[in-house]
């Protein structure tokens, strides 16, 4: 699972969880993707996010009671923890120095590579700030290396 942070014409931001790059294309070029919030088809990925923020817990899904939210929710919940797994697998855990070693990376300081790690509300906007893509997972606590 990869995730692309979407906006459409009316600007509006959210995000989308894909198989593959290739599948995002596929849903786009068949306007199966559309806006949640205006409904509008004119879907736009921004800038791919390198970077994984794991100190957020936060999900984008909100509680719903229908059965077909229902079912969509643990269809979501199970391709996030597919997405964690992939992330752990494939970032290597700087904890807490993420924001600094995001903008080494970033002013090509450190070797460009994945790194999750944790990072305060505070430092992720000054990360977005300056330019650097930053994206929330909500691994559990379980998942992680060092729990505090
Ligand atoms: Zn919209």
């Amino acid at each position: 699972m990869i995730v692309f942070n979407l906006s459409c014409d009316n600007d509006h931001r959210f995000e989308g969880w894909f198989e593959s790059s290739a599948k995002f294309e596929a849903q786009r070029a068949s306007k199966l993707l559309s806006c949640p919030v205006c409904g509008t088809g004119q879907v736009n990925k921004e800038l791919h996010a390198p970077y994984v923020n794991t100190g957020a817990t936060k999900v984008a899904a909100k509680p719903s009671t229908t059965a077909e939210g229902v079912a969509q929710q643990a269809v979501f919940h199970k391709a996030i923890s597919q997405f964690v797994e992939h992330v752990i697998a494939n970032t290597v855990d700087v904890g807490d120095a993420f924001p600094e070693e995001a903008r080494k990376i970033h002013y090509s300081e450190a070797p460009e590579r994945p790194i999750r790690g944790n990072a305060s509300p505070d430092d992720v906007a000054e990360l977005r700030e300056e330019g650097i893509d930053v994206v929330a997972v909500p691994i559990p606590k379980y998942r992680l290396g060092n729990p505090h």
